[in-house]
């Protein structure tokens, strides 16, 4: 008998995601940073989930139950950003000890709230239930124009591969907890330069653009000394580690031009798309080598 293991995380995936129907107004089912569905209207109603537990994801004595709480949100908020959305609505649900002092989870409320505020998101419910382990699940809603979506697929040979900070490092310099999901970049994007492929970095940047290239099936060069690196991040980190959060993206050589000049953010271009399915590191001389697009996986 298989284990989960034996299937690893994204086969475990593709395997279950199988057994399941969509109906006819789902745009984009299982596979992208959000499910897309039709409504009614010039937008299309966008659905993510996101789940942290206690001892993988967080440490109750190393970080703040406010910290916890924005991190649960912030993960969301990132993945709608990366489908060139806007955050709408959330529920949130907990599992929790029941010994657990009542402070705490008003914290993480507290977490939660003031990034809530800030990114326009309105709490409108959740589930409580009693757990040895903390979980928390955010599932958060959102919307985007229908001419705006951007999915993990399209990307083109040719097209400049750009991210949009820098990367690796980021349980050491605590940006796992800090980040801010960039949804204001993602809206410019989407308005001025419209990428052909976009996600979020969550699992390290060699597994997450080997999603874009699966999906597109192209292949990738990556300048190994334009990769940005995050304060005392190695290269190595920046390829393999997770949870950046950076929006990395695809777009055709003419669009990309425009985003050079471009005042109000800074994009780091880092490679480019070619033809094959390999992903391949360029040094300063020009030396390619193949690299494995293996990115951080739960099993
Ligand atoms: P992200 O890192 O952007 O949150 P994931 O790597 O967690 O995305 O998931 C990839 C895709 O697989 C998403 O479309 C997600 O909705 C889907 N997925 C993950 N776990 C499950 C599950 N248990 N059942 C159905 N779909 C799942
Ligand atoms: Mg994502």
């Amino acid at each position: 008998m298989k284990t989960l293991q034996d299937l690893g995380e994204f086969g475990f995936i593709e395997h279950f995601a199988q057994q399941f129907h969509a109906g006819r107004d789902v745009i984009k089912g299982i596979g992208d940073d959000a499910a897309v569905m039709d409504m009614e209207g010039d937008e299309y109603l966008l659905m993510t989930t996101d789940m942290l537990v206690e001892g993988t994801h967080f440490l109750r004595t190393t970080m703040s139950a406010q910290e916890i709480g924005r991190k649960a949100l912030a993960c969301s908020i990132s993945d709608i950003a990366a489908m060139g959305g806007r955050p709408t609505h959330a529920v949130i649900s907990l599992g929790v000890p029941g010994n657990l002092v009542y402070q705490f989870v008003e914290d993480i409320g507290k977490g939660i709230s003031l990034l809530a505020k800030e990114y326009g998101v309105s709490i409108v419910g959740g589930d409580t239930v009693k757990n040895t382990r903390m979980i928390i699940n955010v599932a958060l809603l959102g919307r985007v124009k229908k001419t705006d979506v951007i999915y993990r697929k399209g990307a083109k040979k040719g097209d400049i591969i750009f991210v949009t900070g820098a990367l690796g490092n980021s349980f050491k310099t605590r940006k796992h907890l800090h980040f801010k999901p960039m949804v204001e970049e993602a809206q410019f994007l989407v308005q001025h330069a419209r990428p052909t492929a976009m996600m979020d970095v969550s699992d390290g940047l060699a597994g997450d653009l080997g999603h874009i290239l699966k999906q597109g099936r192209v292949g990738a060069v990556l300048y190994e000394d334009k990769i940005p690196l995050a304060s005392g991040a190695t290269l190595y980190q920046a390829l393999h580690d997770g949870e950046d959060f950076e929006l990395l993206f695809t777009i055709n050589p003419s669009e990309a031009a425009q985003l050079r000049q471009t005042k109000r953010f800074h994009f780091f271009e880092i490679g480019k798309i070619v033809s094959g399915e390999a992903l391949m590191l360029m040094n300063s001389s020009g030396k390619k080598r193949t690299i494995d697009m293996k990115g951080f996986e739960h099993f």
